[in-house]
Parts: structure tokens; sequence; C-alpha cells
């Protein structure tokens, strides 16, 4: 049935064309970072895209000169994304105004002065971002939560990771991390980090982030977060990345593919996303999913009565007026997302109303961001809405955020599944999986024997 053979090349210098070590199935942001891996490992790969372009669910759209991203948009500066080969060039924007969260009918104001940096360069703070002066919460319980945080900040992760694991809602409740007139916020912060409104999601997880949030602020990623597929897409040897291939089924030592035959190999690694990943590996867990609506709102004249103050802050709405989670004058963030003389809004809609049809989104979304923005919204120009029912995997108490990779030698998964939901879990699930096949790959020790008695 699949007759032709589809011979792969590898880019690796010095070796000629044939059978690759590793097959990777799947160029999101978790194949092409173990394609990093493996090559710097001295493995021949090849990446295998069933779409007809690179890139996996970060996604930015180009509409009308404006630059919409169909995924992730606040993200704090991780480790992983400072340390993945192929991602030394990605720049990101601070939001250096800060979080300013709607609760109760005050504005309580988190965030500093920042400045744009790339990845490589750049290195968390240590302590959290300063709450200006001017803000409208009580002096005394925001002096507490930047305590709280402060502490967190410096907190080593892996004491973090040994706390009991609660969800994070029950976390906030018991261990009264918030003063009472700042749970709301808090709560509102960490949802709208874990993408996870009801803060189902395990304790650790959620401490993990408030602690990234706490030491480093949040960005967006200068163009679009489509960087970091194309950037590490950039970074591989050409020809290691094979669009429209669709694999349907495994082995150890092959894939099968849809029309292009059969690609012989040394070990496969899914790097597919987790539903796809258990209909090629059947018994693998597939999480529930947390649905995110992203809508983009352009502003018309940026000078004019509609245009919100062009700052870089991320607004929460707390009191949840409306559908929208959180909100940005993107533009703002990254100006390169629109051209000069333009705004671009983008919010976020998380939980049940996430699933809400889109011009019903965008109507009761206009009256809120009217009053979170304190401008009349009714010209705004809806330029998309976009919507992933399977957006980001639910992560509940107990959650192990290294789950293991190997499934046997030669057969290999990653993906945001296999770690902590996003793409910085993606990246170090795709680093602990090469790492699992560099070891497989590597020569035995042999046994020490012990030397012969000289002969008499
Ligand atoms: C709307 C939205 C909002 C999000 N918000 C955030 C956020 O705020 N922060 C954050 O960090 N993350 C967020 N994410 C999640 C982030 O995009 C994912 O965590 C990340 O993309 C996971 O990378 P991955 O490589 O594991 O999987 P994917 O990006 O899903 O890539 C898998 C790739 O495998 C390919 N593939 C599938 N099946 C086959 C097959 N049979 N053969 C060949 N190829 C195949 C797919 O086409 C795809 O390209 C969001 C995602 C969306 C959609």
């Amino acid at each position: 049935m699949f007759g032709s053979e589809l011979r792969p090349e590898t880019g690796v210098p010095g070796t000629s064309p044939g059978i690759p070590d590793v097959a990777v199935i799947g160029a999101g942001p978790a194949g092409l970072a173990a394609a990093h891996h493996l090559i710097r490992a001295g493995l021949r790969v090849t990446v295998l895209e069933a779409a007809d372009r690179i890139g996996g669910r970060p996604v930015t759209e180009e509409v009308d000169g404006y630059r919409l991203d169909g995924g992730p948009l606040p993200w704090s500066e991780g480790s992983e994304l400072r340390h993945c080969p192929g991602l030394e060039r990605l720049v990101l924007r601070p939001f250096s105004s800060g979080v300013v969260i709607r609760s109760g009918g005050r504005r309580l104001r988190i965030g500093a002065p920042r400045t744009t940096r790339h990845v490589r360069t750049g290195r968390g703070t240590r302590g959290v971002p300063g709450i200006p002066a001017g803000s409208l919460g009580g002096a005394l319980d925001l002096a507490r939560l930047r305590a709280q945080l402060n502490r967190l900040a410096t907190t080593p992760a892996e004491r973090l990771s040994r706390r009991p694991e609660l969800s994070a809602a029950q976390a906030l409740a018991v261990r009264g991390t918030a003063p009472h007139a700042c749970e709301d916020p808090l709560r509102a912060l960490l949802g709208a980090l874990l993408c996870d409104p009801e803060l189902t999601t395990s304790s650790r997880v959620g401490d993990l982030a408030l602690r990234g949030f706490a030491r480093g602020g949040l960005f967006l990623p200068a163009g679009g977060v489509s960087a970091v597929p194309r950037l590490l897409a950039a970074g591989l040897p050409p020809g290691t990345v094979r669009t429209g291939v669709h694999v349907l089924s495994v082995a150890t030592n092959a894939v099968v593919t849809r029309g292009h035959g059969t690609v012989h190999c040394r070990a496969v690694l899914i790097a597919t996303g987790a539903h796809e990943a258990a209909r090629l590996l059947p018994g693998l867990r597939v999480p529930r999913f947390h649905p995110v609506t992203v809508l983009h709102h352009a502003v018309g004249d940026p000078a004019g009565p509609g245009a919100p103050a062009a700052e870089p802050l991320l607004l929460l709405d707390a009191d949840r007026r409306g559908p929208v989670t959180y909100t940005a004058v993107a533009s703002a963030v990254d100006p390169s997302r629109v051209r000069p003389g333009r705004a671009l809004v983008t919010s976020v809609v998380l939980g049940p109303a996430a699933a809400e049809p889109a011009d019903a989104l965008d109507e009761a979304a206009r009256r809120q961001l009217a009053a979170l923005y304190r401008v009349p919204t009714d010209r705004w120009r809806l330029l998309a809405a976009r919507h992933d029912a399977r957006a980001v995997p639910a992560t509940p108490a107990p959650h192990d955020p290294r789950r293991p990779v190997r499934m046997l030698s030669g057969l290999y998964v990653c993906g945001d599944h296999r770690d902590t939901a996003g793409v910085q879990g993606a990246l170090r699930s795709a680093r602990r999986a090469a790492e699992a096949i560099r070891r497989d790959f590597a020569p035995r020790a042999r046994p020490a024997v012990p030397a012969l008695p000289a002969a008499a």
C-alpha cells in the first residue's frame, strides 16, 4: 500500500543522506526543539509534519496588516526559553507598565519598568516587580502581597515542588498567600497565568507560575508567537523538516506515512500533541484541555476618542463583568504587530465563555472593554476571534510534571502533555526526550574484565 519510500535527507555535516537516526513526528515547538538537541548530540534527524506549515499550535496570522496571535498571550521568562538552542535571537517584549487587576471596583497595579530583552541575555530579577505609588489598593495589603510574592520569587523551585499538592484554589484558601483584600486579584492573576480561571490546576504548577511572574514579569514574543517555531526551524539544517507528511503509524524503527511511504529510522519521537500521540501509541493518557478564545480588535485612529492609553500593561478583570479574563494593547507591548499609526487590542476569554459564538462574545466583550479601558469601543473593529477547545492541557493535582518520555528503547514521546502546559513545558519535554534518546544511542560501557595473572 505504501510503495514509495520517503528518503529523508539529513543536513548533519559530514553524513551522507540515508536513513535518519531519529524520525520526529510533528513540527511544533516540542518537535523542532527536540531536533535541535538531537542534532547537537550528533544524530541524524528528520522531522515529519502533517500540516503544510511548521509551528503547531502557536500561530500568528497577518490580517489587514495586523499580526494576530491565535495562541499564547503573556509569557513569563523561563529558563527553557533562555536555554533552548535555536532561540538565541528570540526577543521578548515586556509588559513594562506591569499588570493592573480590577477587583471590587479598585485597580491594583503590580509591575515595574522593564526593557526589551533577548532571551539569551535576559535574567529574571530577584524579587517581585514593584507596586508603584498611586495604586488604589490598600497600601498595607499591597505591601503584604508584595512580600508574599517576593518570598515566592526567592524560593527554590525544587522546594515549591515538594509542598503538599492541592488544587491551586484550595492552596490559596488554606495557605493565606494573599491578604484578604488581595485574594480575588491574586486568583485572577493565577487563573490568567494558568489559562484556568477555576484554578483546578495543581498548586505546585500554580506556585511555579506565580514564581515565574514574580521573578521576571510578563512578556510577548516580538512579532508574534510564531517567532518561536520559525526561529527553531530556521536554525535546523536545510531539509530536516518535511511538511505535508502525515504519519499514520509508528514502530521503533519505522513510521508509515499517508502517501509518502515508510520512513525507516533507528528511533521514533512522537511530538504531535496529546490526542494524536494517543492514537499513535494507544494507552497513552489524554488530559482534559482548557479552551481559549482570543479576540483581536483594531482601534482605528490611536489618537481618536476610542483609543485606549498606549500603555504596555496587562489588564485583568477579577470582577468578571464580561467574558474577557484579561486584555492588553498588544501594539503598545510589541509595536511590530501593527503598521505605524495603528493600535491592536488583544483580549483573552477563558473558561466556559470561550465556547460562545464569536459575535455574542464580541458584543459582550466590547461593553466590558469600554469599562476596563475607559473609552468608547463601538468604533473598534473585530479583526478575528480565534477559538481553540484544546489550547492548553489541564494539569490537576496530582500532577507529575516529568511524565515519562521514553516508552521503550526506540520509541519516545514529548510535548506539553508530558510536562507542564504551554510552550515552556513543550520545550522542556523535548530536552528530556532528546536526552533519553542520546542515552539509548550511547555505546554501552563494557563491564570491566579482571586482568589475567601474568604467565609464570
Ligand atoms: C489559543 C491558544 C492559547 C494558548 N495559550 C498559551 C499560553 O498562554 N502560554 C503557553 O505557554 N502556551 C499556550 N498555548 C499552548 C501552546 O501553544 C502549546 O503548549 C504548544 O504549542 C505545545 O507544543 P507541542 O509541540 O507539544 O504541540 P503542537 O504545538 O500541538 O505541535 C504538534 C505538531 O504535530 C503535528 N502533527 C500532529 N499529528 C501529526 C501526524 N500524525 N503526523 C505528522 N505531524 C503531526 C501538528 O500538525 C503540529 O504541528 C496556547 C495554545 C492555543 C491554541
